[in-house]
């Protein structure tokens, strides 16, 4: 094993870039916000996702000063304790336990309607299939926008659904008005009998609502989505109906959305930033061409009602704006696109640092080294390695570190 001399790579930040994934949800070209992350030129690829972590599907690469570059888990396995910390590094299997990733979606096509496994189901579901749900682990995550995203995030409140029901009704196909009083079951009996329709039923469905909206013009924000995405995905795709039974959001840049575990959910537009555990277990049930897994989605999702309330950061000593959720994989605070200085230490954990905009400078205080960040690029900044000056040149810079073991040396 070729190791690189450690004195050198832990004395200062260790520049880090990330990888690009491509999809038929991504935006084209040079719309896309990875456009010019990866400099791309290329005006007919569907730039979707830049990934920038461990995962070992598409790892972040270490950038040396010497223009060698190793990737980022091979890196960590090699100096996980050096750069996590030994609690971090023992309790998360030498790995980085969070991904932090850049979306573009393009608003024809939107992301599917999916929900993440908690712990003991993905534990279940890897164990079971491994080749479609490629980790033992959750992935709860958050989104932070950087252009308003519309989002569909878990099931609506009652009154809401008895509008869409007035509005619509062809949906008592699947939501009965005597469930109205039957809690979460309401939900659950909409959800089932959706999936039950089938072949011939989804369409009848979706043709009969299409020609509604267009004799009657009906107007709401769920007919504008349906009318949409009913371009792209034809008659059969059952997310189409399914979006009408689910809260429908806009949130704005400078606030985050949390998604838990089993809340069906489906990014429709919109670019955003997301930290989440480093997991890629998803199970989809509409709005894809990809693989659904129907019965899994059925089974794990949460039916009850729920308000989506977007998190509002609280600025900390750093001067970055955290957003605290429940996840102990991860904690993500940024600051603003701007100019400015701010100080950052790594005395409590491993801290990575990914630039957006023109350039930042992360420089240790201890050693003087220093990296400058392009658009989308990063820097590691290993446990315990003293205090860092970042400074922003029209530029945001995104912090992220684990959360839920402070003490972590
Ligand atoms: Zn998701």
């Amino acid at each position: 094993m070729d190791l690189k001399p450690i004195v050198d790579i832990f004395s200062g930040p260790i520049r880090v870039r990330g990888g690009v994934k491509t999809s038929s949800w991504g935006k084209v070209g040079s719309s896309s916000r990875i456009s010019s992350i990866v400099s791309s030129t290329d005006e007919t690829a569907r730039l979707a996702e830049y990934w920038l972590g461990a995962h070992e599907s598409l790892p972040a690469h270490v950038l040396f000063e010497d223009g060698s570059v190793q990737a980022l888990d091979s890196f960590l396995r090699d100096h996980a304790v050096r750069v996590l910390g030994e609690s971090v590094a023992r309790r998360y299997h030498n790995e980085l336990p969070f991904l932090l990733k850049v979306l573009s979606i393009n608003p024809e096509h939107g992301l599917s309607i999916q929900a993440h496994p908690d712990l003991e189901l993905a534990r279940r579901l890897h164990a079971q299939a491994p080749s479609r749900y490629p980790d033992p682990c959750h992935k709860p995550e958050i989104g932070l926008p950087l252009t308003p995203v519309t989002l569909l995030y878990g099931f609506k409140a009652r009154e809401r659904l008895r509008e869409m029901l007035d509005l619509f009704p062809e949906l008592r196909a699947i939501v009965h008005e005597d469930e109205f009083d039957q809690g979460s079951e309401l939900f659950r009996s909409a959800f089932s009998k959706l999936f039950a329709l089938g072949r011939d039923g989804v369409p009848a469905v979706v043709t009969a609502i299409a020609s509604r909206i267009k004799r009657d013009g009906v107007r709401c924000p769920e007919a504008e989505v349906f009318s949409r995405l009913h371009l792209q995905y034809g008659d059969s795709d059952e997310g189409l109906l399914a979006l009408f039974l689910m809260n429908l959001v806009s949130i704005q840049p400078g606030e985050g959305i949390f998604i838990p575990a089993n809340l069906p959910h489906a990014y429709l537009d919109g670019d955003l930033v997301e930290c989440m555990a480093c997991s890629d277990n998803v199970v989809r049930a509409g709005l894809t061409p990809k693989v659904k897994d129907v019965a899994t989605l059925i089974e794990m999702v949460t039916y009850s009602s729920i308000a989506p309330v977007p998190i509002v950061p609280v600025k900390d000593e750093e001067g970055f704006l955290v957003f605290t959720t429940p996840a102990e994989e991860f904690e993500v605070g940024y600051v603003a696109q701007g100019s400015g200085s701010y100080c950052i230490s790594t005395d409590l954990g491993a801290r990575v640092l990914m630039s957006l905009g023109e350039k930042s400078v992360v420089r240790s205080l201890a050693t003087g080294r220093l990296v400058e960040l392009s658009d989308g690029e990063a820097a590691l900044l290993p446990i315990q390695s003293g205090s860092f000056e970042v400074i922003c040149q029209n530029s945001s810079v995104y912090r992220a570190g684990v959360a839920g073991i402070p003490n972590a040396g």
